[in-house]
C-alpha cells in the first residue's frame, strides 16, 4: 500500500528502531512507548487488520505469536515458570478499540506490572 506508514516502515523508507525481522513479519519499538519495552510486530503484506483477515492470513497470524515468544526470550521477558515476568499481546480492531494505524499489527508490551482490565 503506497500511502501505509507501516508499509513504509516495512520498506525502510520511513526510520524505525527494528527488533526482529524476517522474510514475513518486521518488529520495531514503537515510537511513543506505553511500557519500556513496547514492540511492533507487523505483517511485511498489507492486511488492515484483525477485522478483515481471510483464511489464507491465518499462518501469518500464527507466525507473528511464534515471533513474539522470540522477542520476550531475547529480551528477557519470558514468563519464568509461567509465574514471574511475562508481557502483553494486544492487537487492537477497529477505531473504538484503540486502533489507529490500519496494517496489522500486534504489541508486544513488556517492563512494568500490567494492569486488568485494560483502558
Ligand atoms: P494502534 O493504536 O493499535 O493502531 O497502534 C499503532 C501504534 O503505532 C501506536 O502505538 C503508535 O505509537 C505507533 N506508531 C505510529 N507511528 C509510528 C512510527 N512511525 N514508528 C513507530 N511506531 C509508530
Amino acid at each position: 500500500m503506497q500511502d501505509c506508514i507501516f508499509c513504509k516502515i516495512v520498506r525502510k523508507e520511513i526510520p524505525s528502531k527494528a527488533a526482529y525481522e524476517d522474510e514475513l513479519v518486521y518488529a520495531f519499538h514503537d515510537i511513543n512507548p506505553v511500557a519500556p519495552t513496547h514492540i511492533l510486530i507487523v505483517p511485511k503484506r498489507h492486511i488492515v487488520g484483525v477485522q478483515t483477515l481471510e483464511r489464507e492470513d491465518e499462518s501469518i497470524v500464527g507466525h507473528m505469536f511464534y515471533v513474539a515468544r522470540k522477542i520476550g526470550e531475547e529480551l528477557g521477558h519470558a514468563p519464568d515458570e509461567y509465574l514471574k515476568g511475562g508481557y502483553r499481546l494486544v492487537f487492537n480492531v477497529g477505531k473504538d478499540a484503540g486502533q489507529s494505524v490500519f496494517h496489522l499489527h500486534l504489541h508486544f508490551i513488556a517492563g512494568r506490572r500490567m494492569e486488568w482490565p485494560p483502558g
